[in-house]
């Protein structure tokens, strides 16, 4: 039995964790992956009622558990994803970008994954005022870029795909930050000499994932860099309703959407729960590969089969051209999932 932490949070996150529990209770009913959830409250909700966009009793609940689901928060989202990330050192973010039948990707034969290093860079909230300027602090260090290039590596050989990491930087602007980060990839690629490895300038990156998404394997890159390329790569397949997410540690996995919030479709069951569902997929991959546990990865192989028939047959919601609602979706899964 894997205990579930499940952060329900703000705009369209409860309804897309409706869709989460529904599908976690009919895998554990009919594929065997025994799960118990455990909701829990953060984000700006949250921030209203306890003054704490993550309060202590939520973060101790993740910690313990096995893995954690996070739907999106709103306004407060850095006071509760970038802690979760840092406090629990979830240091690789891994983002595929795939394409799915049916839906409005730019090409059918996408298949991405963007490796993004998660705990430093602009995001650690280092800025200050110094007399009339604002200055955020940038701090790219060789162990963790050391890490996250490693984690590319193993990405690339457990996919088995076209075996190419592309690190993605900026380093002829920003010499030493990017600079170190560059080399320490090229150092641990020599580690790694059956994988192809290239180098891209972030602007260069950006136009290619329009020209020629086909063409990327892995992709690793900092931080700030990875967070704005992972929407332009979900994006490119589909929408950000597609997208879902992995945040890796060594011990712990918090899996969560691309998207934000989403205020503007909040509440009219029009959101996209695919993006969410695929996050189940990556956590049950994740919990099957962590606890050697076979039933847990053919789980996640068939919810993903499961998801791809049900688009292919044409049944999706309003961002991808349907007309399904959050839970009349849900419910096409559901009704499919048996062994
Ligand atoms: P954040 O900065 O927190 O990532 P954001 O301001 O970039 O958030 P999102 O909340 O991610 O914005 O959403 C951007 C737009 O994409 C939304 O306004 C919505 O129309 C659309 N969108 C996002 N997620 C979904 C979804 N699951 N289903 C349908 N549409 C979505």
């Amino acid at each position: 039995m894997y205990n579930i932490s499940l952060i329900t949070g703000d705009g369209i996150g409860p309804e897309i964790s409706e869709s989460a529990i529904s599908i976690l209770e009919t895998i554990h009913d009919k594929l065997d992956v025994k799960t118990k959830i455990i909701s829990l409250e953060a984000g700006d909700a949250a921030l209203k009622k306890y003054s704490k966009a993550l309060p202590d009793e939520t973060f101790e609940s993740i910690k313990s558990s096995d893995a954690c689901l996070k739907a999106p928060v709103g306004e407060s989202a850095a006071d509760v994803i970038v802690v979760l990330r840092r406090n629990l050192d979830l240091y690789a973010n891994i983002r595929p970008a795939k394409s799915y039948p049916n839906t409005p990707s730019l090409r059918d034969d996408i298949d991405l994954v963007i490796v993004r290093e998660n705990t430093e860079d602009l995001y650690t909230g280092q800025e200050f005022i110094v007399d009339d300027s604002a200055v955020a602090l940038r701090v790219i260090s060789e162990k963790a870029s050391k890490r996250i290039a490693k984690h590319a590596f193993n990405t690339a050989i457990q996919r088995n795909q076209k075996k190419r990491v592309t690190c993605v930087h900026k380093s002829n602007v920003m010499r030493k930050t990017d600079g170190l980060f560059a080399k320490s990839c090229e150092s641990i690629a020599n580690e790694f000499p059956d994988i192809q490895f290239d180098q891209m300038y972030v602007d260069a990156c950006s136009m290619n994932l329009i020209r020629q998404p086909e063409e990327f394997d892995v992709i690793v890159t900092t931080n700030l860099f990875g967070d704005i390329l992972s929407d332009e790569s979900s994006q490119v397949v589909g929408g950000l309703g597609m997208a879902p997410a992995a945040n890796l540690g060594d011990d712990f996995g918090l899996f969560e959407p691309v998207h934000g919030a989403a205020f503007d479709i909040a509440g009219k069951q029009i959101a996209n729960p695919t993006s969410f569902i695929l996050s189940i997929k990556m956590m049950l991959e994740w919990l099957g590969n962590k606890n050697s546990d076979q039933n847990s990865i053919s789980a996640a192989q068939t919810l993903e089969k499961i998801v791809l028939q049900v688009i292919e047959s044409g049944i999706t919601t309003k961002d991808v051209g349907g007309n399904m609602s959050t839970r009349e979706f849900t419910k096409e899964i559901t009704n499919r999932l048996v062994c």
